[in-house]
């Protein structure tokens, strides 16, 4: 496996030399070979398992990243990477450069006490998960392999632990600018930002503060397409703090998050999450606040005067509502086949979505069976057949295949995520997981055995996720 160093030339702090502590007994779990193809990556299974356990030196040093970051509203100035540590970075068949990480394999400078390890659970969730988002089509970092590690956990109670390989195209956060912008490093912000627009957004080439105002609203249009995306196919993320916001736009952090079930905008899963500051349909002013912490540290790139930098700044953040506005009402058309835009759209939505609330009618299979039935395929859901009347004389010979691109058929449903990662702790491995992968990674098209993954327990109104 061929490492390329990343992160080394931003600051003295920003990357640590760290290496991941060895684990007793590394036992692959799972391993994901469509993936793997398109690196040229080891293919023997014991080195694989020792590689992606952390148990193998590399020819370059590890590294665990420092950043910042809002959480829940409070930022702290020193959270960084306490449970994972960056290999550098691989080179895919097209050329592509890719951060290669491990999670879970040991404390680091960035620890703050923690013990460094993740629980097999919230690995496997993180595999599952991500991957089944990569198949819908969303933004995400992705997921080369879950390793046991032979050892177990403390966590109450015990369980056994496991090093997840998350591979993506960045690890740059918006904390990762909040770091620097604390300690008032202007040089590592400007390093950081260029390195940011180097690696997604190329065709920034302005120079001054014009590339960094260039930089923010790429972000934006970023975050704005991904918060879309995840309302589209009903994710709810959970845990959205500035540390968990990549400026690539992708999808990072797959710990309490979970699958809306029967719809309502103030759906949350996540345990700690009391106040439902990152509900479901709190997901876009979340985001729009996390672009703004992203913009208060920019302000050191874009003028000395601080009061000219905000008046610069201020215009590109308040942009991200109207932006997302536009592509919400846009998302709808979609998930409904209208055809072009007419007056009276928005409250053919928001009827539907009152009528989906008060009958507690299931996100997913709602517009699956919407869908369908535009196809012929499928009947209109009994509560909905009045309101049905006014959809059906928008819909036209094009709404099939727009809306079954926007609403997919199969969804990681809450009860199969948590099925799998039973089967794990008990057994090491899931039979559940290989029918449900199989289905999941075509989620948009019909299949033989997708009835099963369709199912809505109806027990599943309490769910809880917790922090891994
Ligand atoms: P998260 O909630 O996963 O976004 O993590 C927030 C912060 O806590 C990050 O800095 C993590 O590295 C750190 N962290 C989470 N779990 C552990 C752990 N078991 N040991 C050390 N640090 C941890
Ligand atoms: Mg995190
Ligand atoms: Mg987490």
């Amino acid at each position: 496996m061929k490492l390329v160093p990343r992160y080394t030339d931003i600051a003295d702090n920003f990357a640590i030399e760290d290496q991941p502590s060895s684990v007793a007994a590394p036992q692959l779990l799972l391993w994901n070979e469509a993936l793997a193809k398109q690196f040229n990556i080891g293919v023997e299974p014991q080195w694989r398992a020792s590689t992606f356990a952390g148990n193998e030196p590399q020819q370059i040093k590890a590294l665990a990243l420092g950043y910042s970051g809002h959480q829940f509203g409070h930022f702290s100035p020193r959270l960084g990477d306490g449970r994972a540590h960056l290999l550098g970075a691989i080179n895919d068949d097209k050329n592509q450069l890719w951060d290669i990480q491990l999670k879970g394999s040991g404390a680091t400078p960035y620890s703050r006490g923690g013990d460094g390890r993740c629980a097999l659970g919230p690995a496997i969730r993180e595999y599952v998960m991500s991957e089944a988002m990569h198949a819908l089509g969303i933004p995400t970092t992705r997921c080369l392999a879950v390793v046991g590690t032979g050892e177990a956990v403390y966590r109450n109670p015990p369980q056994p632990g496991a090093v997840v390989t998350r591979l993506a195209s960045s690890h740059i956060r918006v904390g990762s600018f909040q770091y620097l912008a604390t300690q008032g490093d202007a040089e590592g912000l400007k390093k950081l930002a260029d390195l940011a627009i180097k690696r997604h957004y190329p065709e920034i080439t302005s120079e001054g503060p014009e590339r960094y105002i260039a930089f923010l609203t790429a972000v934006i249009s970023n975050q704005v397409n991904l918060i879309i995306n995840w309302m589209r196919v009903g994710f709810v993320h959970g845990v959205m703090n500035t540390d968990n916001t990549l400026v690539s736009g992708e999808t990072i952090d797959y710990g309490p998050c979970a699958m809306m079930d029967s719809f309502d905008f103030d759906t949350v899963f996540s345990s700690i999450d009391k106040q439902g500051r990152y509900a479901f349909g709190n997901q876009p002013n979340m985001a729009s606040w996390n672009c703004a912490r992203l913009a208060e540290s920019l302000i050191p790139l874009i003028s000395d005067d601080e009061e000219k930098a905000v008046s610069l700044l201020t215009p590109v953040i308040h942009h991200f509502s109207e932006q997302f506005n536009t592509q919400f009402t846009v998302m709808w058309s979609k998930k409904l086949g209208l055809a072009a835009a007419k007056e009276g759209d928005k409250d053919l939505v928001s009827e539907l979505l009152t009528l989906l609330q008060a009958h507690h009618l299931d996100y997913t299979n709602t517009f699956d069976a919407l869908t369908e039935f535009v196809n012929g395929n499928a009947t209109i859901p009994k509560e909905l057949i009045e309101w049905a009347n006014k959809w059906q004389s928008r819909t036209s010979n094009d709404s099939y295949k727009t809306m079954r691109a926007a609403n997919p058929r199969i969804i990681p449903r809450n009860h199969i995520i948590e099925t799998i990662l039973a089967e794990y702790n008990e057994l090491g491995s899931s039979k559940l997981m290989s029918r449900f992968v199989k289905v999941a990674n075509k989620p948009y098209l019909f299949s033989d055995d997708m009835a099963e993954f369709q199912e809505v327990p109806s027990n599943d109104t309490d769910y809880k996720t917790f922090c891994g």
